[in-house]
């Protein structure tokens, strides 16, 4: 082509260009407009992996809409208590919150389920359950009554099964145990004649530190080590047979989700979804090394005793029978999850299992 030609091709080209930048415009300004929530998190800022997924996912949304949609986050505390994040999303005080929907079991204890539930799902059925199995249509259907619209938001993967002082050899050494454990699982060890104690994290320490209570669950390695347990009560129990897959949720207020456009709605349930996975992959990719700093600081490793396993499965299923008798919302939801388990570890003990039992013997055979 010629220089001539072509320059005047290259310059109609750029006009053309402009014309259409110019006739698009105002389309984009009218699906971009500038939008600005607050968020409170249930967290502290030190809890990094389960704080950041806040952030994660209010810097993609930024990003996504170039910077026309802002979600401020806030730690727990800073605008409302850790445990009244979801009140503030209820009454419409914050457009959304971060959350364990396990804390609001003493409203409801259908909540628990958008969480974990005693013998629950694992991580991965978690959310095959919430996305694909209809869990999330269930539980947004109850989370309505609480003008709430929720969406995952983060998974620790199975949780360890708490720190003692002392050995648990049978179920008969639960009894009078005080132990720091929240939700349906201290309605679960009340049955095994322990005594559960909600205590905030940052008050854990010293009261196992003075024998004010003789056990306390947090979540896993990588969080339990900043904590500093293993210094008074070095015996580590797994599982965390209540957490099989603990799931975090965004609560998002029904009339803001309702009134964002719909371009918005899916940038941030796509950013959502980013930070659910991207909070597990932090969490497999931090525990093994902290793990192993626990051992070496003196953290002594124990199986949760069959007897005491057998004994929590069964108070558990009695204590999902007497709820489900006056609590339709939660025989509802229960019953969905249940099955769903039933048909996942059909599947689980094939492969999944077949595939890790190996990996593990091979890897300890060197
Ligand atoms: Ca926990």
């Amino acid at each position: 082509m010629e220089r001539r030609k072509f320059l005047k091709s290259a310059t109609a080209g750029t006009v053309a260009a402009a014309a259409t930048t110019a006739l698009a415009a105002p389309a984009i300004a009218q699906s971009a407009p500038k939008v600005s929530w607050r968020l409170t998190s249930s967290f502290p800022k030190s809890l990094d992996t389960i704080y950041g997924a806040s952030e994660v996912m209010a810097k993609a949304v930024s990003e996504a809409t170039d910077g026309n949609f802002q979600i401020q986050v806030f730690a727990a505390g800073e605008l409302v208590p850790g445990l009244q994040a979801a009140d503030a999303v209820t009454n419409g005080t914050l457009e959304m919150c971060h959350t364990a929907p396990y804390y609001y079991v003493g409203k409801d204890p259908t909540f628990a389920f958008a969480t974990a539930v005693p013998f629950g799902l694992n991580a991965r059925q978690q959310n095959a359950w919430f996305y694909h199995g209809g869990g999330m249509d269930l539980l947004n259907e109850f989370f309505a009554k609480h003008n709430i619209y929720s969406m995952p938001g983060g998974n620790t993967g199975t949780q360890m099964g708490g720190w003692f002082r002392k050995e648990i050899k049978t179920v008969a050494d639960m009894s009078g145990l005080k132990m720091r454990i929240g939700g349906l699982a201290g309605r679960v060890l009340t049955k095994l004649g322990a005594v559960p104690q909600q205590i905030a994290g940052g008050d854990i320490y010293p009261a196992l530190e003075k024998g004010t209570i003789d056990a306390a669950e947090w979540v896993g390695p990588f969080d339990d080590e900043k904590l500093g347990f293993y210094k008074v009560a070095p015996h580590y129990y797994y599982p965390g047979w209540w957490e099989g897959g603990a799931s975090l949720h965004f609560f998002i207020n029904k009339a803001k989700w309702a009134e964002l456009p719909k371009n918005y709605q899916s940038i941030l349930a796509t950013a959502a979804a980013m930070a659910n996975g991207d909070m597990q992959a932090k969490y497999d990719a931090r525990n093994p090394a902290a793990l192993k700093r626990l051992v070496q600081a003196g953290a002594q490793l124990h199986p949760y005793p069959a007897e005491v396993m057998d004994a929590a499965y069964k108070a558990s299923n009695e204590l999902y029978a007497e709820i489900s008798k006056d609590n339709a919302d939660f025989k509802k939801v229960h019953d969905a999850m249940m099955a769903f388990r039933g048909d996942q570890y059909l599947w689980w003990q094939i492969a999944e299992f077949g595939y890790d039992a190996y990996m593990i013997r091979a890897r300890s055979r060197g």
